[in-house]
């Protein structure tokens, strides 16, 4: 019969005291995480990068206390695949989410971040955009924004979860920040550390301002036009004059705010008039000029997406003063980037898609206190398939089949072992909405070189003397060897990362189905 004496309990509780500690000592190692996601936010519009078209002063903290990245890249420059290859560490071919449009809800039974780190103890929560048109799994808590096919309304969105629909009053990115620190104070409690994905829908299309930017809207300030806004896209490619991305040809009244936004309340629409209605009779009075109202579509285009940035940034600033005041910043690595960039005018465009830096460059920021030495830049290559080993790398939580991405803690370090040497690109949405063409790439140190399948086109940018990919080199005199070196690289990288030859298609009706589409927002919107 078991009996317990005196020594064997002093055992007992010294064994449940290492036990207890270990589990203690454990969780104050490991870091907690917040991802801090937006939509659609180019690097030029982040002024911790310099030069930006608008301040992002909390944006900037995240910069300033840790590491800046000047050559982040995503994989596929459209949300859904962007966001899939974050959870994933893979490319859109090895997770099987290829497009917004037509690849079908995301496989979360599949290994992921938010499922290693749930596994290995993390308490997990995703809180905002979603867009992968399953329920998030592996997260202990979330809250997706859910109306207009998960693309959310910029006021009074409908959040899912597993309680169901809710509908709020509000502007976006105050109910994200509002849900996201009511999930903290929980959270913080827990003797477990937390990984949170706070995922703004902001300043994604048709970037509608928060209420404060709405009351202090000018009229009459003005953006810095891009030197390309005029530029006639006729004799490059077929892939770039087909694209109906130009701001003046495609943008509807409700991008140009020149109708009521959508979804408001009576207040809400009371500050949207007295921002737009003034602006808006000018514009329909002055009878315009081509030229002319190109220029004011934008002036209006950009100074809105601006205006929808710094509400934004507001709020990434009100939860980064909830983690100040809670103690919470010394043991939290926070990251912030964009599911892809954002064409601002540059080609007359708006939109993303592309393997051009405007488009598939996004902003990277992670601050870890006693981890990364504040004001750190570094200039490696790195791409979005890199974040989720990273995020592993500090939580010390191995995967259990290998991620296509490595991790970007090294960099931490003054001096890096060399980094990748070159980044693998595959947009696939054609058909699909603006109707660029399916093309994949390398992105290297200097060069990229990208093909246009289906038209069997190729474009080659040299960054040293075009940084903005304006000159397409492909063909041209004294760049044989160099696309040569390219077009090995390229197959190098697709042979590494295993990319099928087919890629999967869209059904056959639906590049006319979305052609009908877009005309049809132009006509009703
Ligand atoms: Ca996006």
């Amino acid at each position: 019969m078991f009996k317990l004496n005196l020594k064997d309990a002093f055992h007992f509780t010294l064994v449940l005291l290492a036990a207890s500690w270990g589990h203690f000592a454990n969780a104050a190692a490991r870091p907690n995480i917040i991802f801090i996601l937006s939509d659609d936010h180019a690097v030029r519009a982040v002024s911790a990068y310099g030069d930006s078209l608008v301040a992002t002063p909390n944006i900037d903290r995240i910069a300033a206390g840790g590491i800046r990245f000047d050559r982040a890249y995503v994989g596929n420059a459209i949300c859904g695949p962007s966001r899939a290859t974050l959870l994933t560490g893979l490319h859109s071919h090895a997770n099987g989410f290829y497009s917004n449009e037509w690849s079908g809800p995301f496989n979360g039974e599949q290994q992921t971040l938010p499922g290693l780190l749930h596994g290995s103890g993390y308490q997990t929560a995703v809180i905002g955009k979603w867009h992968l048109y399953s329920d998030p799994v592996a997260f202990d808590h979330w809250e997706v924004i859910d109306n207009v096919m998960e693309q959310g309304t910029y006021y009074n969105p409908s959040f899912r979860s597993p309680a169901g629909i809710e509908e709020t009053t509000g502007y976006v990115a105050d109910l994200i920040t509002d849900k996201s620190i009511a999930w903290l104070e929980q959270a913080k409690r827990e003797d477990r550390p937390f990984f949170l994905l706070y995922n703004h829908k902001t300043p994604h299309r048709d970037w509608m301002p928060g209420p404060e930017e709405l009351r202090n809207w000018d009229e009459d300030a003005r953006f810095e036009e891009p030197a390309t806004l005029f530029r006639n896209l006729d004799g490059l490619t077929r892939a770039r004059s087909d694209a109906r991305m130009r701001i003046a040809d495609y943008m509807t009244d409700s991008d140009l705010k020149l109708r009521k936004g959508t979804n408001l309340t009576p207040e809400q629409e009371a500050l949207w008039e007295q921002a737009f209605a003034e602006g808006n009779r000018q514009f329909a009075a002055a009878q315009l000029s081509d030229e002319d109202k190109l220029r004011w579509k934008y002036q209006r285009y950009v100074k809105s997406y601006a205006a929808s940035v710094q509400s934004m940034d507001r709020q990434i600033g009100r939860l980064l003063d909830y983690l100040e005041a809670n103690n919470l910043m010394d043991n939290t690595l926070v990251v912030y980037s964009s599911d892809q960039g954002f064409f601002l005018g540059e080609n007359g465009w708006f939109d993303k898609r592309w393997i051009d830096d405007a488009s598939s460059r996004v902003p990277l920021l992670m601050e870890w206190r006693g981890h990364i030495r504040p004001g750190t830049v570094s200039d490696a290559l790195v791409q979005n398939i890199d974040f989720a080993p990273t995020l592993l790398d500090a939580a010390g939580v191995k995967p259990k089949t290998p991620m296509q991405g490595v991790s970007l803690l090294p960099l931490f370090k003054p001096q890096p072992k060399p980094w990748h040497r070159d980044l693998y690109y595959h947009f696939y949405e054609n058909p699909g909405f603006h109707g660029v063409a399916r093309h994949y790439g390398v992105i290297t140190e200097r060069y990229k070189l990208a093909y246009y399948y289906q038209n069997d086109e190729w474009e080659l940018f040299d960054r040293e003397t075009d940084p903005a990919d304006q000159r397409n080199l492909y063909g041209k005199s004294g760049y044989d060897d160099i696309t040569g070196d390219l077009k090995r690289r390229l197959q190098a990288l697709r042979a590494q990362y295993q990319v099928p030859e087919t890629d999967p298609e869209a059904a056959w009706y639906h590049g006319a189905v979305v052609r009908a589409l877009e005309q049809l927002m132009l006509w009703l919107f």
